[in-house]
């Protein structure tokens, strides 16, 4: 029996599509009738329509989503409720993946061949919320006060507005509702204007699981209209923002008006450390997979690939041969190997910065330029890139590119290393590539950021907390820890009265 396997994946439809957001169950335009394009950043062209949301859909959503943590039929719904609910947006999820990552794809280029498996793996975030769902809750502390009881409760938050980048939508909305859902919030979610699409599939499953009116809304629009409004707004309890740091900070200042709780997941310049003794092959694939996967447009990304002396040319000359072998193309096609980068101001962005890793005078060992083959004339695409001979005091190994731009920086020994992974304003991730295991141990308590894999990289778990040091965030998603980044603490006080003699 022969079996075909499908390489080109499309959209299940021709033109472009008008989406509607979603709002209390209800499938609406925005109130001033204006909507947004998503441009297909592989071909250029505008593919759907959202609507353009702004202050007074806020308010709408706001409100939907307060009434059903208040008064509605959620505020009824036991941890065991929440957890079937979750559960079932999981089925619901791993049945509709395709269409999940397709309408991620077509919006911010990143690789079917990524966004299929990452789909698919979404379900596992609603399984694991949904077992912790009936699992939260406080303690019974010994206090030293004669006949009194002390016992805590953690309690949901209220309504949760969730702020959420382009570059990866889906999983980092589940990063988010997951954690919050299972704690017995509502939300109203914005995602960025890049990217409405895949959330707005999302809601699809939402409204079929069975969620009650409220529980969770989806704004589109854009970040100083919509997002603005959302994190200035009195009734928003939390906001969890990922983001770039730069309105990671304006995103503080506002919610601080109404006291709201922040989590920030923000920006990164992480250090990929290549030790002598490391197997060269495997880190060369670490390398590539840290920089190169969704075209450098992860947080974790490894930007910075920190290599010793000794090793650097046959490292150098490993890492330019398979990066010249990178296949460029449609993303929607399953041979691809790397895609576009999201949007025209990004692409822009990215190539300014190979201009001014030049103008520092890095080597450029690979790529560089926007690549000139007529099927990928129209894509908003950047060649992979290494930079080789970088200094960790340049623009580029200090600032965020956020693009297919990896710097190759020399050390000397493990106390240079470590002075130059933490030479840096952000810490979100690092790696270390050494078979010497007294050393992995030293440099993994020694570096500043939330994750460090040994001889890997980029690997991430619903059970694992994750987050940054430093200007890379603040607070931690995944695992238990988040669930309690989405309750309060309740400490209740009984007196026993008289002790009976
Ligand atoms: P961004 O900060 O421009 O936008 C993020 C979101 O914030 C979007 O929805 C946008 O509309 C909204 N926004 C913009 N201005 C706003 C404002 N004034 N008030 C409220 N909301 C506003 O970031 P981006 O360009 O979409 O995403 C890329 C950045 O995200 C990178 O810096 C990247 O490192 C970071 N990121 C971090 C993580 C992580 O987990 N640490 C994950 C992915 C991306």
């Amino acid at each position: 029996m022969t079996t075909t396997t499908k390489t080109l994946y499309e959209l299940p439809f021709t033109g472009v599509k008008e989406y509607k957001m979603f709002i209390n169950n209800q499938w609406v335009e925005s109130a001033s009738g204006e909507t947004f394009d998503s441009v297909n950043p592989f071909t250029g062209e505008v593919w759907a329509k959202a609507p353009k949301g702004e202050k007074e859909d806020i308010d709408l959503a706001v409100k939907a989503a307060k009434a059903a943590f208040e008064t509605g039929e959620w505020s009824k719904v036991n941890g065991a409720g929440r957890a079937a609910l979750l559960r079932k947006l999981g089925d619901l999820i791993g049945e509709n993946a395709e269409i999940l990552a397709i309408s991620e794809v077509v919006d911010n280029g990143k690789l079917i061949r990524e966004m299929l498996g990452q789909t698919k793996s979404l379900s596992g975030w609603c399984y694991y919320f949904a077992g912790l769902a009936d699992k939260i809750h406080g303690e019974s502390i010994p206090v030293d006060i004669p006949n009194m009881i002390n016992y805590t409760v953690r309690e949901p938050l209220g309504v949760v507005g969730a702020i959420i980048p382009w570059n990866s939508p889906l999983l980092l909305t589940l990063f988010k509702l997951g954690p919050a859902l299972a704690a017995g919030n509502t939300m109203v979610i914005k995602p960025s204007e890049v990217t409405p699409a895949s959330l707005l599939e999302l809601a699809k499953l939402i409204e079929e699981a069975g969620f009650p009116p409220g529980v969770v809304n989806i704004v589109t629009g854009f970040g100083h209209t919509a997002g603005d409004a959302l994190a200035k707004h009195p009734d928003v309890r939390k906001i969890a923002f990922t983001g770039s740091s730069a309105t990671g900070k304006l995103i503080v200042k506002n919610s601080a008006e109404h006291f709201a709780r922040v989590s920030l997941e923000l920006g990164g310049k992480s250090p990929n450390i290549i030790f002598e003794d490391a197997n060269l092959p495997n880190a060369v694939n670490g390398v590539l997979a840290g920089i190169f996967a969704a075209s450098g447009q992860t947080c974790m990304a490894g930007s910075r690939v920190l290599v010793q002396d000794s090793i650097y040319d046959e490292f150098v000359k490993r890492l330019v041969e398979r990066t010249s072998q990178i296949r460029l193309g449609n993303p929607l096609d399953m041979e691809t190997e790397m895609g576009t980068v999201a949007f025209e101001g990004q692409h822009q962005k990215v190539l300014k910065y190979i201009e001014i890793g030049k103008q520092e005078g890095a080597t450029v060992l690979y790529g560089g330029k926007r690549p000139t083959t007529p099927e990928l004339k129209n894509g908003f695409f950047v060649e992979p890139t290494i930079f080789g001979d970088v200094r960790n005091d340049m623009r580029i190994a200090q600032e965020e590119i956020f693009g297919p731009v990896v710097c190759i920086i020399r050390f000397k020994d493990e106390a240079d290393a470590l002075e130059i992974a933490n030479d840096t304003e952000f810490g979100l991730a690092a790696a270390v590539w050494t078979i010497d295991v007294q050393r992995a141990h030293r440099l993994a308590s020694k570096i500043n950021a939330g994750t460090v894999w040994i001889n890997n990289y980029r690997k991430v778990s619903y059970a694992s907390p994750f987050g940054g040091f430093k200007a890379s965030g603040i607070g931690r998603e995944n695992g238990m820890q988040a669930v309690h980044e989405y309750t309060q603490i309740k400490s209740i006080w009984i007196d026993m009265g008289n002790v009976i003699t």
